[in-house]
């Protein structure tokens, strides 16, 4: 069986922990092969060796670091194929969504390929009588990126950019459910002229995240995964005294109003709620139509939408809309939520359960499944399900609408439907979630703003990528300076006692 590696110091070195995950091809359940997983020494050492690299990384002039990520940007445009069947292998979703995947974290990195600009600091000339002020951003030293198994190519991308721009070193360690893409990645910067040891992507789970957490010499740690584990990542990180911005689970709702285009909200619904099986974080997973007779025509216009789903693996070409899901534990749980919605009274309008596929019999396959009639007392509500399941949840008027989204405990993204211009500013400026959509279902900013959740979606502060990231992978350093006159005050004729 194959034997997954990490990746240290420009070369693939085998782990010495003993200890190994399965990584699986969720589509046909075959064991693609066994992923070390790292010990508190194999991390340790990599941080020292990282910690080395990065005295003569941070010393290389921003311009040429920049350069960098203009040939690793050429590399992944030149490897797009290969970089989206290795996150399809792994992930399960299409070919199409895949390119996405690496297309929205090559646009960080185009980003960061401007990094000198984002670098510069301020200057206070004459601030006080001879006294100038400057302040300069400096790299940080050596920080984590822990990532989650949902994006394996964007969100690697989006936490190794912008670290390493800024001259700092970074150990990441990817989801050990799909490893391949963020190895491939490494090899790529190497190429790109990425000196050794400045990117050490170390295999592992949760011995691995805590060595990380507890080394001193980690001055960051950048997260993205599920709430809980964001939430207790984000505490250890402080109390070891380091930065951490730690983002997590979502719950995000969609409001259609009377006026909207219904066939354009069912159509982004089917869209954000099913693709990539439901397995992203800013995926709607309620749609929230307000008055009996706009959710009735919703309702209407998904079920054929979903009817005509097509779920496959994605070696079936352009044809499948979405894959399966990640392991058959997610499949267990998603289909035991179904099954507690029925239970719990919700109407259960499409089910998904009990989906095979010939010839895929051990895929990790489910079909969409659609509820009616969601209150918020219900698991299906009040669990970020991450699955391709939509709960409709009918509001009676905007305020309920709106007081839904406020409520709930998630705050990552949220979008409307509607005609009106005075109802689309009204729930922009009032919501308090990250990211809003207006008639725009999945509003993921692009790579020059930056991406981050409120409430329990993002602990810490700044968001990722974009202008923040460059703020959270320096540290400002403020020089006040004062020189008091001297020889501008004239040439000294006489031949005489210095004073
Ligand atoms: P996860 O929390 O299970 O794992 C994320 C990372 O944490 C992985 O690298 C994993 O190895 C590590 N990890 C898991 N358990 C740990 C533990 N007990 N201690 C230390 N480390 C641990 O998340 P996932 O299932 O890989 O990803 C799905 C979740 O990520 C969803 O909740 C989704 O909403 C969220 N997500 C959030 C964003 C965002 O930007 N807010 C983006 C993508 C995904």
């Amino acid at each position: 069986m194959k034997e997954f590696t990490h990746y240290i110091n420009g070369e693939h070195v085998k782990g010495t922990s003993g200890r190994f995950s399965n990584v699986y091809n969720p589509a046909t359940g075959e064991v693609l092969g066994k992923l070390p997983l790292a010990t508190p020494a194999e991390i340790d050492a990599a941080i020292a060796k990282a910690a080395e690299a990065q005295k003569t990384w941070s010393k290389v002039n921003p311009q040429r670091r920049a350069r960098v990520m203009m040939k690793f940007g050429a590399l992944i445009n030149e490897h797009m194929d290969e970089l989206a069947e290795l996150v399809s292998r792994e992930h399960g979703k299409t070919l199409p969504d895949a390119r996405g995947d690496v297309q929205r974290g090559l646009e960080v990195v185009e980003v960061c390929m401007g990094a000198p600009a984002m670098l510069k600091g301020e200057f206070m000339d004459s601030a006080g009588p001879g006294i100038d002020l400057m302040s300069m951003r400096q790299s940080l030293g050596v920080v984590a990126g822990i990532t989650p198994f949902n994006f394996p190519a964007m969100i690697p991308l989006w936490k190794m950019a912008p670290a390493l721009v800024c001259g700092n070193s970074m150990i990441l360690k990817p989801s050990e459910r799909v490893p391949s893409t963020a190895l491939r990645l490494a090899e790529l910067l190497t190429e790109a002229g990425l000196p050794d040891g400045v990117l050490q992507v170390v295999n592992g789970d949760k011995e691995a995240v805590d060595a990380l957490l507890d080394n001193d010499t980690i001055q960051a740690v950048g997260f993205v995964g599920s709430t809980p584990i964001a939430q207790y990542i984000y505490g250890r990180a402080a109390t070891n005294g380091k930065r951490a911005q730690c983002f997590g689970g979502a719950k995000n709702h969609m409001i259609i109003m009377p006026d909207a285009d219904l066939d354009k909200a069912a159509d982004a619904l089917i869209g954000a709620g099913f693709g990539a099986a439901g397995e992203r974080c800013m995926a709607i997973s309620v749609a929230v139509p307000v008055g009996k007779e706009t959710a009735d025509k919703l309702i209407d216009k998904l079920v054929p939408r979903i009817e005509a789903l097509k779920v496959g693996p994605y070696t079936s070409g352009d044809d499948v809309d979405y894959g399966p899901v990640i392991t058959p534990a997610s499949l267990e749980r998603i289909t035991g939520l179904i099954g507690s919605g029925v239970e719990q009274g919700a109407k259960l309008v499409t089910d998904g359960r009990g989906l095979t596929l010939q010839g895929y019999e051990d895929g990790y396959f489910i079909g969409p499944s659609l509820f009616d009639n969601v209150t918020k007392d219900m698991d299906i509500y009040k669990e970020e399900i991450f699955g391709p399941v939509l709960c409709n949840y009918r509001a009676d008027s905007y305020e309920e609408a709106l007081e839904l989204v406020m409520d709930n405990e998630y705050g990552n993204g949220t979008a409307i439907y509607t005609a009106d211009g005075d109802v689309a500013r009204d729930f922009a400026s009032r919501v308090n979630v990250g990211m809003v959509g207006i008639n725009f279902p999945v509003p993921v900013p692009l790579s020059y703003f930056s991406f981050g959740g409120w409430k329990k979606s993002a602990f810490g502060d700044l968001n990722q990528y974009g202008p923040d990231a460059f703020k959270f992978y320096t540290k400002t350093k403020t020089v006040t300076a004062r020189w008091f006159s001297g020889i501008k005050d004239g040439a000294a004729m006489a031949f005489k006692e210095l004073d």
